[in-house]
């Protein structure tokens, strides 16, 4: 298309170029990634980053070798919640990420690129997201089996960089239980149907409280519709994590990596073989 602008959100129509591979990058060629899984949310402060560690901790105690790359470049969470307080390192042949002591998790994220990490990121959009493809282009990911991305809440121009530019398995979408959920929801599933990206599943963040005296599980936001919501789009499942203090303790002490992540076991298992059936175990390797 000769008046393309690049921006799918906006024209709407179902053209050949889209993900096609004009707009997808090629990773480092030191890189080696099997599986890329983007876990996005519809807004802010539903528990995206908290979700996409603990997913991150969960893959990571399937024996698998793991990434992160913090996309959310303004707010970026991902290296406090793994307890990273050094500065990524580089040479000449690319950026290495962090990695995590416990896990081996890998983690590439603007604070860990800033002299201090109190400093804000005071960017326009193109730059962000010029940012985010070079996390994918100019970092060395190596021996990676699953890179989760912690998107920038909503359907703006870096998730909508991400999903052009990266080949992703699927993406992951984080809600909270309240009533806006299913238009919240079809947002993003929206956005990733007309990026050709499958949605592999809904997380309920903060779903309900388990009472300390009788285990029994309180939905203090209200009863939860997202399986309603799930079924509706197609989404071949759901999982639910509480409110749990500890949780946010955990991430705070930049320890994450002790969380117990046992609510994500059944729903990454079926995501993973999901994304394995569909790309019978090659690399990225987009050209
Ligand atoms: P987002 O990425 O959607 O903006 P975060 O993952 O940064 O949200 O979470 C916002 C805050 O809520 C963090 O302090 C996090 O530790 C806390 N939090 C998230 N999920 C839970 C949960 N299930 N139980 C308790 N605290 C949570």
């Amino acid at each position: 298309m000769s008046d393309c602008t690049y921006d799918c959100s906006s024209c709407g129509k179902d053209c050949s170029s889209r993900r096609s591979a004009d707009f997808l990058k090629k990773p480092h060629e030191m890189s080696s990634i099997k599986h890329v899984v983007a876990v996005v949310s519809g807004k802010g402060g539903v528990g995206k980053s908290m979700t996409c560690a603990s997913l991150a901790v969960e893959a990571a105690r399937h024996g698998l070798s793991v990434a992160v790359m913090d996309a959310d470049l303004t707010g970026p969470s991902i290296p406090k919640m793994f307890g990273l307080n050094e500065r990524a390192m580089g040479s000449d042949k690319g950026i290495l990420p962090c990695v995590t002591k416990d896990l081996g998790i890998q983690v590439m994220s603007m604070n860990l690129l800033l002299e201090n990490e109190d400093e804000p990121v005071i960017w326009r959009g193109s730059l962000i997201s010029g940012t985010v493809t070079q996390f994918w282009t100019d970092v060395i990911w190596a021996g990676v089996d699953i890179l989760f991305i912690d998107m920038p809440p909503g359907t703006g121009d870096v998730p909508l960089t991400v999903f052009q530019s990266i080949p992703l398995d699927g993406a992951i979408v984080v809600t909270t239980p309240q009533s806006l959920v299913g238009m919240i929801v079809g947002k993003c599933v929206n956005m990733a149907d007309m990026m050709n990206v499958p949605i592999l599943g809904i997380v309920e963040n903060m779903s309900y409280v388990k009472c300390p005296c009788c285990d029994t599980k309180i939905p203090v936001f209200g009863e939860s519709s997202v399986d309603a919501v799930a079924l509706e789009h197609g989404i071949p499942r759901v999982a639910k994590i509480p409110v749990d203090p500890s949780l946010a303790a955990m991430a705070d002490a930049g320890k994450t990596e002790e969380s117990d992540t046992s609510c994500l076991r059944d729903f990454f298992t079926g995501i993973l073989s999901d994304i394995e059936e569909t790309s019978k175990g090659e690399n990225k390797d987009v050209n």
